[in-house]
């Protein structure tokens, strides 16, 4: 049977080499036979058994896709069982397409985590795990960022770089600690094989459908395994009453278990966005200090332009703060500055799906704080309750499509 071998795992201080060869099939889902992760710690000392678990969670789901094999030598018992439920958790999510194939450890062992610490913290910056800090922040987690898209150590990413002393700071600000990993493993797996052959009958991509959660939170477990902390928390991006299929699910998230009583805590998933963005807005009141978030979709800062960005500056608007405040810069006032953004942009923003979900909780707040605003936000609201987003979509594609006609054309014939 078609396979991957892990052969041996290499660490030579706060780096990890994994390198692994794969048979048949397989051969051309990888781009590399080396994943890498390079964290900010020496990991010499954790179990070769515990450091084997983000190397299977970054491969088995493309074994359940193709039924085929994974071997390592060694796995922690606890990860291993946690990891059958886990795959209950996805083949439930995704009924329509059989997961088969297995993994085989050559032996289990039974690790014993000596706890010393409550929490560990997945943290981008975004909304979604400032709320989780916020809610968990009498913990003291350490905030853990990892960067994934690295082709090898080489390369220079500036997007990654600033996001790693962002949460430095942050940590430093809140007076707890922080960590940080960079890794190729969003690139091991070749997103064009999966897109030609899986995609079709799956659904969904590779990073979105399996591995950015499960890579994320098990290149977590040799760090939390290493400081004896039991938790690894995980922020929901998916808000209450949204049907979504991802990776990252309270179903999937919350059965990772590792070296006995280490677990994984998929946080936030019964608020819906406004929720959170009223936790952080209350904390960032307590303590009067500005609150930089990083929300938008294009990383390393808030662009203002995006509906991610939008949707943000809106739902604070409506908690009657300082958008300056939370990171977003802008210098015009926000009516002036969003109705110059709709008139550029409106045609390529995707408001349409998204706005049904998060509007209907933004807009009743809007309305019972409106009297609190000041004369920038009031004018603001007034805009956004009167402007015709539908119309301007329509008209904004029309002049998208008059603009890059010959572009779109030259596309449509390969030319
Ligand atoms: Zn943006």
């Amino acid at each position: 049977m078609d396979s991957v071998i892990l052969k041996e795992i290499k660490v030579s201080g706060n780096h990890v080499d994994y390198h692994f060869e794969a048979t048949g099939i397989l051969k051309p889902y990888f781009s590399t036979n080396t994943l890498f992760i390079e964290y900010q710690e020496d990991m010499s000392m954790v179990p070769e058994s515990i450091l084997a678990a983000p190397f299977v969670a970054n491969i088995i789901p493309l074994m359940w896709a193709t039924n085929t094999i994974l071997w390592v030598k060694e796995l922690d018992h606890t990860f291993y069982e946690s990891l059958i439920r886990v795959y209950y958790a996805y083949q439930r999510m995704y009924p329509h397409f059989p997961l088969k194939g297995d993994i085989f450890p050559g032996k289990f062992i039974d690790n014993q985590l000596d706890v010393k610490r409550e929490s560990l913290l997945l943290y981008s910056g975004g909304l979604d795990s400032n709320c989780t800090y916020v809610r968990i922040r009498d913990t003291k987690p350490l905030l853990f960022n990892i960067q994934g898209w690295y082709k090898s150590l080489t390369d220079l990413d500036e997007a990654a770089d600033a996001d790693i002393r962002d949460v430095n700071n942050f940590a430093k600000r809140e007076g707890t600690d922080s960590s940080s990993a960079k890794s190729n493993f969003a690139v091991v797996v070749k997103r064009t094989e999966w897109e030609k052959k899986i995609r079709p009958q799956f659904g969904d991509s590779w990073w979105h459908g399996f591995n950015h959660s499960m890579a994320f939170i098990t290149i977590a477990m040799p760090l939390a395994y290493k400081h004896g902390i039991k938790n690894i928390y995980i922020a929901s991006s998916v808000p209450m009453g949204e049907y979504a299929t991802c990776a990252s699910h309270i179903t999937t998230d919350s059965e990772f278990r590792f070296a006995g009583v280490g677990g994984c805590i998929h946080d936030g998933a019964e608020l819906v966005r406004q929720e959170k963005v009223q936790t952080v807005v209350t904390y960032q009141k307590t303590t009067g200090k500005p609150y930089p978030m990083c929300v938008c979709s294009f990383k390393g800062h808030n662009c203002c332009e995006c509906e991610k960005c939008f949707r943000t500056v809106l739902g604070l608007t409506a908690e009657v703060v300082d958008i300056r405040d939370f990171g977003f810069y802008i210098d015009k006032p926000l009516k002036e500055h969003w109705d110059d953004v709709m008139s550029r942009r409106a045609g390529l923003l995707t408001f349409k799906s998204d706005s049904k979900v998060h509007w209907p909780y933004i807009i009743p707040r809007l309305k019972t704080n409106y009297d609190k605003m000041n004369q920038e936000q009031k004018d603001f609201v007034d805009w956004f309750l009167n402007f015709d987003f539908d119309k301007a979509r329509r008209e904004g594609l029309v002049k998208y499509y008059m603009k890059n006609f010959f572009k779109i054309l030259k596309k449509k014939l390969h030319l």
